[in-house]
């Protein structure tokens, strides 16, 4: 093997860099390498990486080790300004700020001695994938978004041309601020005009994943294509499960199961053809993580996976889940055939269970329940779940969130444009549709417990296998959800939050009352572009 065999295209690469970034890099650019030259460029120049025991490669994504969503700007211009929401989540920034910017990145990027730069693609159906490029200065984010987007064939590779989209990651380099419209020294903005993203000042990975995904929600429903913050996998007889819900309820972790082939686990599109992936890896939580529970996720951490801010033996090099120090939101990123029953390619008829999953730390919400499609929409357009006390300084109760369409920092255009295009997809084609509650049971936070993860599994078991269709129903007040008074392989009491409640009935009431109130409150900001049906689908309180 020559040495220069790592450096492919490299002309080509140099060409378009210059002609269309102004990158006059003139050491060679390290394109598509494999993952053996990543692990050693990563090992060899990057600060704080190292080899696990399982073969992963440990990295330190340094001082922020989750998004900034408060520094997320887009740009505005003509071509997309009456499409754009603008507002918290997507904050403006002018044409000439975002020049600075992205001027900033690319001449830090000219001082590196090493830059990589990665070619793939997002959405697994051709007829809607889009070509992204990312140049970046460290082998890590590299090897990530290798691992996260399609990896091309080198057939594809050789006839790849221009990028629909491309990422400039220069996040070791702060933004200035004092530039026009920065509040701080990290900086994540995306010009649809131009098609790019430019990171400055964070170095966490997941800027670049989530990135393409607000891409992807952009440009998906111009086309009348509708974007998914879900999970989704695939049954023995073709029958697709997609899983919504915000960070932590479950998506990664319920939708590798053992009986089901995984589409993918986190961003998914649904066009007239059936649903397809974004991406061609996944992203788990790994904290707590074990063999006994999650073994398909324990197994995937191998060669070729990068797992981020964890700690871990200096002897052994033995990955310690359980370590928190550097940050709860350990990670990692890996491709998604590492996944035993991955369904490749990542693509899936129309969905025929619509899965919305919360993490109730109130304890309330029932472990399942049955929604009509008012209530789908109800709880799609709330997007609710909860963060619970302690990991913030000053909290001691848990915190409602509500994160309309299951993913609001990632929607591009008004949520009532993604809401009903599910709505009309669901009803042409017939999908049920449950709530799952993967969080607390028996009590709020601190009294209760999360309901295991074996229940949880138990009650997805039965929505697939049809048993749960067959069950008898009640009501369940307040929140008027129908609930099953029995599930296979799930203990009776825990179905109904108010007979698995430990404290008195008092405090229960004031519990389901008070959520009952947040939903009410929050949905106020939807009430005059909502159907009555779907404003009367809420709780009554
Ligand atoms: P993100 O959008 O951040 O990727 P996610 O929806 O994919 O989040 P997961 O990565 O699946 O969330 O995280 C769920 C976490 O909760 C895991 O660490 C899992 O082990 C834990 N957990 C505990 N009990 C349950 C349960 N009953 N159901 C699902 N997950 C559970
Ligand atoms: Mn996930």
């Amino acid at each position: 093997m020559h040495q220069d065999d790592e450096i492919q295209y490299m002309d080509e690469i140099h060409d378009q860099l210059h002609k269309e970034a102004g990158v006059d890099y003139t050491k060679p650019i390290i394109r598509n390498a494999s993952v053996p030259v990543l692990y050693e460029e990563a090992l060899k120049y990057e600060k704080g990486t190292a080899l696990t025991s399982t073969g992963a490669l440990m990295t330190s994504s340094g001082e922020l080790t989750g998004r900034s969503p408060k520094d997320k700007r887009v740009v505005d211009e003509e071509t997309s300004t009456k499409d754009i929401w603008w507002g918290p989540v997507n904050i403006k920034l002018t044409e000439q700020a975002f020049m600075i910017n992205r001027e900033r990145a690319v001449d830090y990027l000219n001082t590196r001695t090493r830059l990589y730069v990665f070619d793939g693609y997002a959405g697994w159906d051709p007829k809607y994938r889009i070509k992204v490029r990312v140049v970046c200065a460290r082998a890590y984010h590299a090897l990530f978004m290798r691992n996260m987007l399609i990896r091309p064939t080198d057939a594809e590779l050789e006839n790849f041309g221009s990028p629909d989209f491309t990422i400039y990651n220069a996040g070791q380099f702060p933004a200035n601020r004092y530039t026009t419209g920065m509040t701080s020294q990290t900086s994540v903005s995306l010009n649809f005009k131009k098609r790019e993203m430019v990171i400055l000042g964070t170095e966490y990975a997941g800027e670049m994943k989530k990135g393409i995904f607000t891409v992807m929600h952009y440009l998906m429903p111009k086309q009348g294509v509708l974007s998914l913050h879900s999970s989704a996998n695939e049954g023995p007889n073709g029958d697709v499960s997609l899983f919504f819900g915000l960070s932590g309820t479950g998506k990664t972790t319920l939708s590798a199961d053992p009986n089901r082939f995984l589409i993918g686990d986190d961003e998914h599109c649904w066009s007239n053809d059936g649903v397809f992936n974004i991406e061609g890896g996944c992203y788990a939580k790994t904290i707590d993580l074990s063999v006994e529970k999650e073994p398909e996720i324990f197994n995937a951490i191998k060669f070729g996976s990068v797992v981020e801010n964890v700690g871990f033996d200096r002897n052994t090099r033995v990955v310690d889940y359980s370590d928190t120090s550097l940050t709860e939101n350990t990670r990692c990123a890996y491709p998604i055939e590492y996944i035993p029953n991955a369904k490749l390619p990542c693509l899936g008829g129309h969905p025929k269970n619509i899965i919305l999953l919360t993490c109730d730390a109130f304890g309330v919400l029932p472990p399942v329940s049955k929604l009509s499609p008012s209530q789908a929409m109800y709880h799609f357009i709330s997007g609710y779940t909860a963060k619970v006390a302690g990991t913030e300084a000053g909290v001691t109760e848990p915190q409602a969130t509500f994160s309309t369409c299951f993913g609001a920092p990632f929607l591009v255009w008004h949520p009532v444009k993604y809401a009903t295009m599910l709505a009309e997809k669901m009803s042409h084609h017939k999908a049920d549709a449950w709530l799952i509650n993967t969080g607390w049971n028996g009590g709020a936070y601190g009294v209760g417990k999360r309901i295991s993860l074996k229940y949880s599994r138990a009650i997805i078991d039965a929505i697939h296998s049809g048993e749960l269709a067959k069950v008898e129903y009640v009501n369940y007040p307040t929140f008027n959800l129908q609930i099953p008074t029995s599930c296979p392989g799930v203990p009776e009491e825990v179905l109904n939050p108010a007979k698995s409640w430990l404290g008195d009935k008092e405090s229960f009431d004031k519990t389901i009352a008070k959520l009952g109130n947040l939903f009410v409150d929050h949905f106020n900001t939807y009430k005059d572009k909502a159907s009555p049906d779907v404003i009367n689908a809420g709780p009554v309180v």
